[in-house]
């Protein structure tokens, strides 16, 4: 990870609430975050997981704190800039899905890939690309009631794909998903931070994705506890894979 950071975040804190109802949700945060590498950020419900990566993504604006994105003081920004840095730089993935019902596999990537300005041939192209990328070229003509969950979060990542975004962003994108499909996704956001170099980060509190990244924060009320790369970060997750079954 010598490459300079895509993400610097320093003294990153929310609060929610005033006086005795007041939530600290991030206690002065400091991170920095690189392309070409999947990080996870892991915590139980209510550490902090969802208000860093919306701080961070550009969708909430933190209560204190600085965050550059790309070299950008994101929060500085104007709306209508914030919203177009976001439509050109992040792609978002949740757990819930978001798809159209009524288009098509291909049709769910194709719709915002022309609004964000690509003609009809090469969002085509980027489409089918993507969907071949996440296994699903034989199913582009297929609506989401005709597949699986896990096929349709595939779709919605082709979909995040197709943009070629520098900065990824995942919210819990296995909570809903079996350990098969879990796994086939994980690869997949490991292989978009590998193939495209983006950054990606990931929301979780599903031990089971450790395993496929290459580094590992935990945090833990609204504070960053700890902080694994490579090696470090794998055999820490093998770890709590024993510690669940003892
Ligand atoms: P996680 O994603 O790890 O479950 P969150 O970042 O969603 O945690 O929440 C951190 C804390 O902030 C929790 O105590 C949560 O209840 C609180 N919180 C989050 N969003 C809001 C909000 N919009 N209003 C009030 N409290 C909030
Ligand atoms: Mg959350």
């Amino acid at each position: 990870m010598s490459q300079s950071a895509l993400i610097q975040a320093n003294k990153v804190r929310m609060e929610f609430g005033e006086a005795e109802q007041r939530i600290i949700a991030l206690n002065d945060v400091s991170v920095s975050l690189f392309a070409g590498a999947l990080t996870i950020l892991r915590g139980p419900s209510g550490s902090g997981k969802s208000s860093l990566l919306s701080a961070l993504g550009g969708l909430q604006k933190p209560s204190g704190g600085v965050i550059k994105a790309m070299g950008e003081d994101i929060w500085s920004l104007p709306e209508t800039k914030l919203t177009a840095f976001r439509r050109r730089h992040c792609g978002y993935v949740f757990q819930t899905v978001g798809l159209f019902p009524a288009l098509c596999a291909l049709d769910q990537l194709v719709v915002p890939l022309r609004y964000l300005g690509f003609d009809v041939q090469s969002a085509t192209r980027r489409a089918e690309q993507a969907l071949a990328e996440v296994g699903l070229a034989e199913r582009a003509h297929s609506l989401p009631s005709e597949m699986s969950g896990g096929q349709n979060q595939r779709v919605a990542i082709a979909r995040m794909l197709s943009k070629d975004p520098a900065m990824i962003f995942c919210d819990e994108p296995t909570s809903a998903l079996d350990t098969r499909n879990g796994a086939r996704v994980a690869e997949l956001l490991r292989n978009a931070a590998k193939a495209r170099n983006a950054m990606v980060f990931c929301v979780t509190h599903d031990d089971r994705l450790s395993p496929f990244a290459d580094r590992v924060l935990d945090i833990e009320d609204g504070r960053i506890l700890r902080d694994r790369r490579g090696a470090a970060a794998k055999h820490d997750a093998r770890e709590s894979e024993n510690a669940a079954t003892i």
